[in-house]
């Protein structure tokens, strides 16, 4: 019989080595991964039945099947579900398939130990069969088709697959183990790996133990059961199957809904990002079931974007079964469990916040960033998301919420201030804060992309507008200084000339400046640059250019700082030093430019301005 014999993708063969070194502590995960895809072939078999009843046609009971001939050293994971045609099997078991495991995978080191982890973190799903077993058969039908199609492979480098006469619907997947696995010919063990890991699976996984079938587990969907029924373990290998992920919840919430509209919903908060988080199409991933039948993983709708990071399920009881995914979309009943979803989890995040915070601070690393994005896409939820926001602030060390800045405000205070970036220890040095550090304003330091977008949307909370201290006025005049603190009291008065040097630095600079300004945020530093009111801020005309969404950026106002030292020798300088203080001018705009992080137009000119301002201050001749 012909046989095809064909290359992995390089990344598989990659997996396969790092699986051969023996990738988990336990390696009888390997049936809980076969045992997930079984199924998920018998669910997605169910699901096409639906509307084509003959693919089920004389076997409409799905199982999953574990044997094993003692003699020949094999184990077997069969299902009756959906099968693979000889593309399938190509693309399915030759390649890997899931974009975030790819991406994984480029991401490896090398270093076989770090590698290890990482791959651990998102599991290897099939391939994990090579960890107990030296060659793998896979024999398989696809429903509704005639051929079936035999796949092996020994796990280094290639893989056959050739037609297979007289198969059954679905698939059988033959481990011929390694010497030493030989605990898994054994019933018992079996047995015990399945209550372990599958026991949460909806279909019977049987097995002929003596005379008799026996199932292993208990073969009914888990989030039918009673919460106080379902085991902390239960959930966690449940999350594993559903999410295919293998990190453990941060949280699991379980209900059900009834009234008007009645469902069940069993979802989870991983620990850590998932890889696909911040990919362009926004994906949710929870599984939309109908009175236990699976559905689609797919359903526009069924939860928000900004929920993305959620994994699970949902089973309605009202949904017909028959619905067409196009029916879906527009669903009220969708979008009125949409709504009793996110109401809960939001509720379910509010406590954690409250009841332990170190633990939250934790989901807020991982995923606070994908929540800010329902701040301004979702009003219907804003207001519990403004309470879950947390924050970096110039104050203090570890998060704030918004409560907290308020409590924390100054008399005279109207504005929650911030200042975006990229880096929060350079945000914390930004000469921005001065103003507001000498009279202890808070300042939020926001260093997601997002920030850029939410805050701006919302534009104010309780009334008190959001400001950003890198543009327009400060006004700081308003905010009483402490008053323990005899050196904050009041700045002292700007020294006479100041008029006068600002007009000579607009002459000097007038190309390169929309303005200059007297500043009330410096304290210690001689400038800063701000945006005018109505421009975009400078860390988002920043962020558009790397982007490539934009080309030139708007003029910036310079700040010069009247009480500086600097400005009151400069204000002394007579009419004859004009030249000299057009230079300090612009060594004082690039300077400004530099602790902005910006690139210098003239680096060239920044140079011999410098060299001259040196010479000059070791008292040579310029
Ligand atoms: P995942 O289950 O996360 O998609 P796997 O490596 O476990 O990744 O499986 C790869 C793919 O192979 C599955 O997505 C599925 O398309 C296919 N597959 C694996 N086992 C079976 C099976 N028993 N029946 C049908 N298809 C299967
Ligand atoms: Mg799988």
């Amino acid at each position: 019989m012909s046989e095809d014999r064909l290359h992995f993708q390089a990344e598989v063969s990659r997996l396969l080595e790092i699986v051969a070194r023996a990738l988990y502590s336990n390696k009888e995960v390997f049936l809980r991964e076969l045992i997930s895809n079984a199924s998920d072939a018998c669910d997605r078999l169910r699901y096409a039945a639906l509307t084509e009843p003959s693919l089920t046609e004389g076997d409409a009971d799905f199982e999953i099947r574990l044997s094993v001939d003692k003699a020949a050293r094999t184990l077997t994971v069969a299902d009756n579900g959906i099968g693979m045609n000889r593309q399938d099997l190509i693309e399915n078991l030759g390649t890997i398939a899931r974009s975030g495991t790819l991406a994984a995978l480029e991401a490896l080191s090398g270093d076989v130990k770090k590698d290890v982890q990482l791959i651990g973190q998102f599991g290897v799903g099939f391939y994990s069969a090579f960890m107990v077993a030296d060659r793998v058969e896979v024999l398989t039908r696809r429903a509704g088709d005639a051929q079936g199609w035999r796949w092996a492979s020994d796990g280094k480098g290639e893989f056959t697959v050739g037609e297979a006469e007289d198969l059954p619907r679905g698939t059988h997947v033959v481990l011929h183990l390694l010497e030493g696995e030989d605990d898994f010919l054994d019933e018992g063990r079996l047995r015990q790996v399945v209550k372990t890991h599958s026991d949460h699976i909806a279909l019977p996984i049987r097995m002929r133990i003596g005379e008799a079938d026996e199932t292993l587990n208990r073969a009914s969907a888990l989030w039918t059961r009673p919460r106080s029924e379902v085991s902390a373990e239960e959930y966690k290998e449940f999350y594993h199957h559903v999410a295919h992920a293998f990190d453990e919840p941060w949280l699991t919430l379980h209900f059900k809904a009834e009234g008007t509209i009645e469902y069940a919903a069993l979802v989870f908060v991983p620990t850590t990002q998932p890889f696909d988080l911040f990919q362009p199409e926004r994906k949710h991933h929870l599984k939309l079931y109908v009175r236990r039948v699976f559905v689609t993983d797919e359903a526009e709708g069924l939860l928000p974007p900004w929920l993305r990071f959620l994994r699970g399920v949902v089973d309605s009881e009202d949904l017909p079964l028959n619905i067409s995914r196009e029916m879906l979309q527009g669903s009220p009943m969708l979008a009125k469990i949409r709504q009793g979803v996110t109401k809960r989890l939001l509720a379910e995040l509010g406590k954690k916040a409250a009841d332990e915070p170190e633990s939250y601070a934790g989901f807020w690393k991982a995923f606070g960033a994908v929540l800010k994005e329902g701040v301004y896409e979702d009003t219907s939820h804003r207001d519990a998301l403004l309470d879950l926001l947390r924050f970096r602030s110039s104050e203090a060390e570890g998060w704030m919420s918004l409560d907290d800045y308020f409590g924390r405000m100054k008399p005279g205070q109207e504005a929650i201030y911030y200042i975006t970036g990229d880096d929060l220890e350079a945000m914390r040095r930004s000469p921005h804060l001065e103003g507001f550090r000498a009279k202890g304003v808070e300042v939020l330091l926001l260093n997601d992309p997002v920030d850029e977008f939410w805050v701006p949307a919302i534009a104010t909370v309780r009334d008190k507008p959001f400001k950003s201290v890198t543009r327009g006025g400060a006004d700081l005049a308003k905010i009483a200084a402490p008053q323990d603190d005899e050196s904050a009291a009041e700045p002292p008065a700007p020294p006479a000339g100041i008029d006068r040097l600002i007009a000579l630095f607009k002459t000097a600079l007038k190309d390169e400046v929309k303005d200059v300004r007297a500043s009330e945020r410096l304290t210690d530093s001689p400038v800063c640059l701000i945006a005018d009111d109505h421009d975009m801020d400078i860390h988002l005309e920043r962020m558009l250019k790397q982007h490539r969404q934009l080309t030139v950026g708007s003029k910036r106002i310079l700040e010069i700082n009247p009480t500086h030292p600097l400005m009151a020798r400069l204000c002394g300088l007579s009419d004859t030093d004009a030249v000299q203080v057009q230079d300090l001018a612009h060594l004082l705009l690039d300077q400004a430019r530099i602790v902005e992080g910006d690139p210098l137009p003239d680096p060239a000119a920044f140079s011999r301005r410098l060299s001259e301002a040196l010479q000059r201050g070791l008292g040579m001749a310029a």
